[in-house]
């Protein structure tokens, strides 16, 4: 029977509903595709995860009621009250036990909730008799949910998530009154919207068939095999858009679409707002006369001459001499073009190389390519009918109004170029940059960044552009200061004018005075010497002028950023992102996989110690195999050790892999996120047992990080505790300001120096020193040259810092005493504002000349 759900195209608010499914049994979860029958294998009865039990007794995997229990007692099905439908089915080939070995503990109709006992059997037993133990857990509605999530490939407690199902409204399926289209709604779980990396897997899905396939988000309509068509629809988060599939194989099409869509296609969970105009970084600072503020796209300093970029026109004929001339023109293009971008991906480095192969689809694009060949068939030459077709959907994106999609506007105008610079034979003209000069320029676009920065310019200023376009990650991947969003006041700077661009602050300086540009020169001087200085000296330990002892460890995620740590002078590492050996796969790494890992790390910091920092998905970190439920608020919801705790089978692993690192000891274990004693007491609890276990007698030091007000201000029953305290002023900042840290709309006010964080982070370090534990810094501001005095003021004494750093921190600290730094702390928090603060932070770098 296919029971219709009356609840399945509820939504809640404008998001669609989804339901957990958690395991019935412990156990390893794995896919149906390791069933060694085709019936469950094929999916014939539907998709799900199989797992192969360690437990006896089956459990209930969400509330509701007992639709089916077999005779036999080997598979029972229940409905949840959303409708969704499961079957679990205990061993293959168990039908012929006849109920021997299984005692069923509920009847049909019975209500159930999650957990409750359903089937007991005696494990040994049917283990003998049956074919495999492989227990099939199988969602039979699948044309009213879908799942969105599951877990497989790793052991499973009973009544932890295993799957998750989101509703795909299969009643909103129709057909066209001549038969030839189908069509289905969908309400989209994916956090962002249709942007570039769900486009790709859509485009890819949809080239599987041969039906023709395009997605409706109200009057807008776009090839599902076009990633620019697709960008151009604008969706969003919980937006409904409409599936038509045309052509032979047109339902198993549109069903895979819709499948993929009713997903959140491992993207995790929604921003907690849409993103809007990026605030100037500017925003209050007090700019004088001849500053232009704007956004930071690359933290630095530069000085020099403005270069003005300038763009050579490329002009294209109207009229073409003959289509297939003008087709076989474009083709040639498109190939001369390809193997250049082609080219510069091959010898580029991770950043550029991720924006070259994203070029590479869009000279490719079927949306693009049809624009152009309707133009080329009406005469048109290939220039124009290009140049025609990348318009199209650059007004499309634009009418979007999403700022997101916005900024990729510039990799299709890069590409429009390219083709018309390659198809005219029109050089690109980048005008010659001399070398230390500050690029000014209305835009800039990615292959123009990569091609103009071997001229070796000193940084980068734009009128348009935001904080997370393709050249601003471009040009942080360089080290190129550069600010953007600086608006049309660049049109006034001429060229050659004298420029300070000053990409910490967030402002230009147009035509500065004597005065200004003599304390930039003294700045920049300052900053060189005391690179060079650090450089000379980054062996050596650290300590104030008075001779307080300040650690400088490294912020580290792989063996690699380990040896460069090591190499600029760590004394160990204060942070080991754990997660980053999580993240971007399809299971979570094995004990020794995970072992072998940790023990790289430990061996290239030679012995110094090495804090590992527990397991940190959730929130802005997700992973596809450790499901998480849609949450309203993610960043408040299921993060860091709140997901460890609740996957203790991830955590034991992980415990053991540390405790498997030698020498002993020289790993030490940080939990992320705490908010709470309880959470250490069980990790700490965790830790003994496993030691007990492993036969472990050196103490392993457990630290806890401090990113939660509550942390904060418990920071004494913490360090009643704890070995010693982490404070990660990345989400300190955000839980203290109440903004999140990955929001364009309010990352100009996410500034760790604003005067709350201080006095949070004043407040730990008084209350966690009291009780003789060291505090210690690992978020962002450990890597800032302004914040170190402050924070060595306030008694934090390790500073865990990006490895680029290490040795230029160092030096920081050996040019202060603990005296003057408590008193510029003091200070400091005494500031209304993070502009003050850091006003306060350069007068005082400024007395260090
Ligand atoms: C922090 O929050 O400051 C921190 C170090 O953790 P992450 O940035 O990895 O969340
Ligand atoms: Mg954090």
């Amino acid at each position: 029977m296919i029971h219709k759900p009356q609840q399945a195209a509820k939504v809640l608010g404008n998001k669609p509903m989804s339901l957990i499914i958690t395991s019935p049994l412990r156990g390893w979860a794995t896919t149906l595709d390791s069933v060694p029958d085709p019936v469950f294998a094929q999916r014939m009865m539907g998709d799900g995860v199989a797992i192969q039990p360690l437990g006896d007794t089956v459990v209930a995997p969400f509330d509701g009621e007992v639709v089916t229990l077999h005779d036999a007692g080997h598979a029972i099905s229940l409905r949840s009250a959303e409708g969704a439908e499961i079957l679990i089915h205990v061993g293959l080939d168990t039908v012929m036990l006849k109920g021997e070995g299984f005692t069923p503990l509920v009847a049909i109709g019975d209500t159930v909730s999650r957990g409750d006992p359903l089937i007991r059997f005696d494990l040994d037993a049917v283990a003998l008799a049956a074919t495999s133990l492989i227990t099939p857990v199988i969602v039979t509605n699948a044309e009213t949910f879908a799942i969105s999530r599951r877990t497989v490939d790793c052991a499973i407690g009973a009544c932890e998530a295993l799957m998750t199902l989101v509703p795909v409204q299969a009643e909103t399926r129709r057909r066209s009154d001549d038969g030839t289209v189908v069509e289905q709604a969908v309400t989209l779980s994916l956090p962002h919207g249709i942007h570039a990396r769900p486009a790709a897997r859509i485009g890819e899905t949809a080239r599987a068939f041969e039906a023709e396939v395009h997605l409706l988000n109200g009057d807008k309509r776009g090839d599902a095999r076009s990633t620019v068509a697709l960008l151009a629809l604008g969706t969003g988060f919980g937006d409904e858009v409409v599936v038509q599939a045309r052509g032979g194989d047109a339902e198993a099409a549109l069903a895979a679409i819709v499948a993929l869509l009713a997903t959140d296609m491992g993207e995790g969970a929604p921003a907690a707002t849409s993103i809007t105009t990026p605030v100037p970084a500017s925003a209050g600072q007090v700019l004088r006369a001849g500053q232009i503020g704007g956004v930071i796209a690359s933290p630095g300093l530069a000085m020099g001459p403005a270069a003005r970029l300038q763009q050579a026109e490329i002009a294209v004929a109207r009229d073409g001499s003959g289509p297939a001339g003008e087709r076989a023109a474009l083709l040639a293009a498109r190939g001369d073009v390809r193997g250049q971008i082609a080219k510069r991906a091959d010898s580029a480095d991770g950043s550029v190389a991720a924006v070259m192969h994203a070029h590479l689809a869009l000279i490719d694009d079927p949306e693009l390519l049809a624009g152009a060949e309707k133009r080329i068939a009406e005469g048109r030459s290939a220039g124009f009918a290009w140049r025609g077709a990348v318009h199209d959907q650059v007004d499309a994106i634009r009418a979007t109004g999403n700022a997101h999609l916005i900024e990729r506007i510039d990799d299709l105008i890069d590409i429009e170029r390219q083709l018309l610079s390659t198809l005219t034979n029109t050089p690109l003209g980048s005008n010659a940059i001399p070398a230390g000069a500050i690029v000014v320029a209305e835009d800039l676009l990615p292959s123009q960044l990569v091609t103009l920065a071997a001229a070796k310019p000193a940084g980068i200023c734009l009128a348009r552009g935001g904080p997370t376009s393709h050249v601003a990650i471009l040009c942080a991947g360089m080290g190129l200061p550069a600010l953007v969003a600086v608006g049309d006041a660049l049109d006034a700077v001429a060229d050659g004018a004298p420029l300070l661009l000053d990409a910490e602050m967030g402002h230009l300086t147009v035509a500065p005075s004597p005065a200004d540009s003599e304390a930039f020169t003294a700045r920049l001087a300052k900053r060189d010497a005391r690179r060079e200085a650090a450089r000379a000296a980054a062996r050596d330990a650290c300590q104030t002028g008075d001779g307080t002892r300040i650690e400088i460890f490294a912020n580290i995620g792989t063996v690699e950023d380990a040896l460069l740590a090591a190499a600029q002078g760590a004394e160990g590492s204060g942070l080991v992102r754990s997660e980053f050996l999580f993240l971007d796969r399809e299971t979570a790494p094995s004990e020794d996989e995970q072992q072998a890992a940790y023990q790289g790390i430990a061996n290239a910091l030679l012995g110094k110690p090495v804090i590992i920092r527990l397991l940190d998905i959730g929130g802005d970190k997700p992973a596809a195999y450790i499901p998480i439920a849609q949450e309203e608020n993610p960043a408040l919801g299921q993060r860091g050790i709140r997901v460890a705790l609740a996957r203790p089978d991830l955590l034991e692993t992980q415990l053991r892999a540390i405790l498997r690192v030698e020498p002993v000891g020289q790993c030490k274990i940080m939990i992320p996120m705490v908010a709470s004693i309880d959470e250490l007491r069980q990790v700490r609890a965790l830790v003994d047992r496993l030691r007990g276990e492993m036969g472990i007698a050196t103490p392993i030091e457990v630290g806890v990080m401090v990113e939660t007000p509550a942390a904060a201000m418990t920071a004494d029953l913490l360090a009643a505790e704890a070995d010693f305290l982490s404070i990660g002023t990345n989400d300190l900042t955000q839980y203290v300001l109440a903004m999140d840290r990955g929001n364009p709309a309010v990352a100009a006010g996410v500034d760790a120096m604003h005067p709350a964080v201080l006095r949070m982070i004043g407040e730990t370090c008084r209350l966690a020193t009291a009780r003789g534990r060291w505090v210690g810094v690992c978020g962002g501001l450990a890597s800032d040259p302004a914040a170190l005095p402050i924070l060595v003021g306030l008694g934090v004494t390790e500073l865990s810092a990006v490895p680029g750093f290490v040795a230029e921190a160092k030096q920081i600290v050996r040019g202060l005493t603990l005296i003057e730094a408590r008193a510029h702390a003091e200070l400091a928090l005494q500031c209304k504002s993070a502009a003050e603060i850091r006003a306060l932070a350069r007068a005082f770098e400024e007395t260090r000349r």
